[in-house]
């Protein structure tokens, strides 16, 4: 009957972790006779997949939360996953009372049990309304009625139902599910890592993900083979720290496991991200050279261009051994895209340390950069240092960093004019008849086909480059003949 049908409505925020946790999560939901519906009014369970990364990312959140208030008046339940439920926990209940379900990512892998006890839950808080005065028994039965006679959207007066996943930072388990809904059909993600044991002294991820945890790589070869098999050609594994990957059989070390990862019959490209400069092998570059089939890109944070500020920041490293790494990739046989997040006006930060991590951009050379302003976050260690960097000033230094790096991208762009590189085709923006597609080192490259050639989303196609834009390169299908 359609008004006991379990449905649910998700929205995802924050990072590509996310994203994918949200694919295992509706595979979960799915596999527990849930339908996913495209809109919140359409659901039974409304899930927000959060991000506490920065206070703008969680204040999100909560602006969402108290917009739905009225939702569970209409009967409806709703559920927090993600980093602010495991870093504001039982508080969330609180703040928004009309939350039935908190859960970090870490207790994922008990959701089937918490979605049958909510379940349950709303069943015992389920009472009957008696019929309006004056309402005729047809409209009563109306599913569309706030107050119909539907067990679904009768528990208004219910007690506040409350089930937390929250106690599981420490486990060793990782969220492992036959059931998940990938949303590319080409592009496939594998969380290989879970956690992370870093604690760098600006960041929650420690705090709200856990300890860091891996998967066998008999395990995840396994799930890359099965993927082959559906059709999927692009792998991307995934880690808050890709390259911290320990093998808990002990069998494959991380560049191992990219080189059986690119081995897999029927994968084209694999890609991994994050890398911490720490864990960064010689032998991942090594194994980028030998395999074709692995991308030639690598994203590796740096943060900061000054080694003052990265001790500051517990980063692990120094800017001359940041460099050494760089210096590695700039030796492989294919040029090899490299990109950085970077954090600007963390704690006593001088002119003359942003001045560095200006110099550091121009060193490198990198093709993107994510940059952010600092954003003191709760149970961090940089909690303790004065945050008094006002935020003009913070947001002066991010805007004179993002037009160095646009200079810098527009320039390394143009150098790829003329070539011809493969790309596979992501999709086709109509309005400019051009074709979207990426090319092995994760730029966007648009481009025209003749009328008469078929491109299929999907399908990988050589373009030959003619313009040259900071953020994409726009070119011609290469038709050999
Ligand atoms: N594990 C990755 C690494 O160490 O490079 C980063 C993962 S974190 C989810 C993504 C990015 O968010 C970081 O690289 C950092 O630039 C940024 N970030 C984390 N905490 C931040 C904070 N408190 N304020 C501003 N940016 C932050
Ligand atoms: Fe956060 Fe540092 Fe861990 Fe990256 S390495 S997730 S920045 S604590």
């Amino acid at each position: 009957m359609a008004a006991q049908e379990k449905t649910f409505y998700l929205e995802t925020f924050g990072c590509q972790m996310n994203a994918h946790d949200s694919e295992k999560v509706v595979g979960t939901l799915i596999s527990q006779g849930y339908r996913q519906v495209p809109t919140v009014e359409e659901a039974g369970l409304v899930l927000y997949n959060t991000c506490s990364i920065r206070d703008k990312a969680e204040q999100k959140v909560f602006h969402r939360l108290a917009d739905y208030k009225k939702l569970h008046a209409a009967g409806k339940r709703l559920g927090v996953l993600g980093c602010v439920a495991q870093q504001e926990g039982e508080k969330i209940f609180e703040r928004a009372p009309h939350v039935s379900l908190v859960c970090g990512s870490a207790s994922y892998r008990n959701l089937p049990q918490m979605l049958m006890q909510l379940e349950a839950s709303t069943c015992n808080a389920t009472r009957e309304i008696p019929r309006p005065a004056g309402e005729s028994a047809g409209l009563w039965d109306d599913p569309t009625r706030e107050w119909a006679h539907n067990p679904r959207l009768a528990t208004r007066d219910s007690q506040l139902v409350r089930i937390t996943g929250l106690d599981d930072r420490e486990t060793d388990k990782c969220f492992e599910t036959e059931f998940t809904a990938r949303t590319n059909p080409h592009r496939g993600y594998i969380t290989i890592i879970e956690g992370c044991d870093k604690f760098c002294s600006y960041c929650v991820v420690p705090f709200t993900r856990g300890k860091e945890r891996s998967r066998t790589s008999d395990s995840v070869l396994a799930e890359a083979r099965h993927m082959a098999d559906l059709g999927y050609t692009e792998i991307q594994l995934l880690g808050q720290n890709v390259n911290s990957y320990r093998d808990p059989a002990g069998k494959r070390s991380f560049a191992e496991l990219l080189a059986a990862v690119g081995e897999v019959a029927g994968i084209r490209r694999v890609r991994f991200t994050t890398s911490h400069p720490r864990d960064f092998g010689r032998d991942i570059v090594k194994a980028i050279d030998a395999h074709p089939t692995l991308c030639d890109h690598v994203h590796l944070p740096v943060q900061s261009g000054s080694s003052r500020i990265l001790h500051a920041m517990q980063r692990l490293y120094d800017r001359d051994q940041y460099l050494e790494r760089i210096s590695w990739m700039k030796s492989a046989r294919r040029e090899i895209s490299i990109t950085s997040d970077i954090i600007v006006g963390f704690p006593g930060e001088t002119e003359g340390d942003f001045e560095q991590t200006l110099s550091l951009l121009e060193e490198v050379g990198y093709d993107g950069i994510f940059a952010f302003k600092y954003s003191p976050r709760p149970n961090t260690p940089s909690l303790k240092l004065d945050d008094t960097i006002p935020d003009a000033e913070k947001s002066r230094r991010l805007a004179v960093l993002l037009e160095k790096q646009r200079t810098i991208q527009q320039t390394r762009n143009r150098k790829q004019l003329g070539l011809t590189l493969e790309v596979m085709v992501e999709g086709k923006n109509e309005s400019r008849k051009q074709w979207i597609g990426r090319t092995s080192q994760n730029k966007t490259l648009n481009f025209t086909a003749p009328a008469q050639r078929d491109v299929e989303v999907g399908s990988y196609v050589p373009v030959r480059i003619t313009t040259a834009f900071p953020n994409s390169l726009v070119g011609e299908l290469w038709v050999n003949a």
